[in-house]
């Protein structure tokens, strides 16, 4: 019989416990809303070269677009 195993929903990992996958979701932090749209005006600004995002535990963090769309 296959044995039971819960997934933390943000970074994958696998637990035995769903208690102890709920402690893994609850640790991450994440984002709470998009602060800020920076768009970069020389490359069809389609989508944003930045956001700012403030996080879950306040704290206000910049992302940068690496590559293309996913
Ligand atoms: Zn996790």
């Amino acid at each position: 019989m296959a044995k039971q195993v819960y997934q933390c929903e943000y970074c994958g990992m696998l637990h035995t416990t769903k208690a102890n996958a709920e402690k893994c979701e609850a640790s991450h932090i994440i984002v709470k809303k998009v602060k800020e749209h920076v768009y970069d005006l020389s490359d069809k600004p389609k989508y944003p070269m930045k956001i700012k995002c403030e996080m879950s535990n306040g704290q206000v963090v910049v992302y940068y677009r690496k590559a293309g769309i996913m």
